[in-house]
């Protein structure tokens, strides 16, 4: 392809005890791209984001991103060579405000004027957050939170942006919302993106290419818009009737 590549995982097997959940998958993601992991439940998409970031150690594979050997290395080590993750379920802090979430995100750096650039930069990406600034994040809306768990995921200024699910449990217009500001980042930022998604549709709609997981195997990959357009993909991987 035109893209270098950033993320490379080779027959990735992960276990949690003895349960299989990641029998051999193998992708790559390009510099600048932006991958759709998608698949239904229990395919194994939140487990290959907890490989890649480190939260889990693959058995065997081979993990490289940006040509190193990142397998096994926990996830303040990947956040350092640029990955944030940002988990299912949001897990921002409610009894922080918004600006002192964003401010914890940004805890590995030192230099003051850069963690206030970077605030104002998540600001400028979502204008909702600077309205709140102040507000308990606990006492934000679903998709508020949302906003709020990307923003902080981009204070360290990430080349890889990690997403799962993040338009889980939001209403249509927040979901929107969510996928337009990932391909601003993705345009304006050059950010490389890898995200996992139920909603297959609104994925396909915003990557550039787009891999199929069916319970812990890789069953395609291609074009997003190609596998969009496929109904039989559609039927037999994507739950669609
Ligand atoms: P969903 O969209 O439903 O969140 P997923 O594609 O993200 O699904 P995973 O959460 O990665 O799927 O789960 C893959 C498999 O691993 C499933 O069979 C699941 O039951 C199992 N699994 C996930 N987390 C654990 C855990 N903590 N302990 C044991 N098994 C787990």
């Amino acid at each position: 392809g035109t893209h270098a590549t950033v993320l490379e995982l080779n027959e990735i097997h992960s276990y949690y005890d003895h349960i299989h959940a990641l029998k051999g998958i193998s992708m790559t993601v390009g510099e600048g791209e932006i991958v759709a992991l998608i698949g239904g439940n229990g395919a194994g998409k939140t487990t290959t984001l907890r490989t890649i970031s480190g939260m889990m150690k693959p058995r065997t594979g081979t993990l490289t991103y940006q040509g190193q050997d990142i397998a096994g290395k926990p996830p303040h080590q990947t956040m350092q060579m640029g990955m944030s993750h940002v988990p299912e379920g949001r897990r921002i802090f409610p009894q922080l405000t918004v600006r002192e979430n964003l401010e914890v995100g940004a805890y590995t750096i030192t230099d003051r004027r850069l963690i206030e650039e970077r605030v104002q930069e998540g600001f400028d990406y979502f204008p909702r957050l600077r309205e709140r600034e102040n507000q308990l994040g606990g006492t934000m809306s679903g998709g508020e939170q949302q906003m709020l768990a990307i923003a902080r995921a981009l204070m360290v200024n990430p080349k890889l942006l990690l997403l799962d699910e993040p338009s889980m449990g939001l209403s249509p217009l927040f979901v929107e919302a969510i996928f337009d500001i990932i391909q601003k980042l993705n345009r304006e930022h050059n950010t490389t993106v890898l995200l996992v998604e139920q909603n297959a549709n609104m994925a396909l709609a915003i990557a550039h290419r787009a891999y199929v997981l069916q319970t812990g195997e890789m069953k395609l990959s291609g074009k997003a818009s190609d596998i969009a357009k496929d109904e039989s993909v559609r039927k037999a991987y994507l739950g669609d009737e």
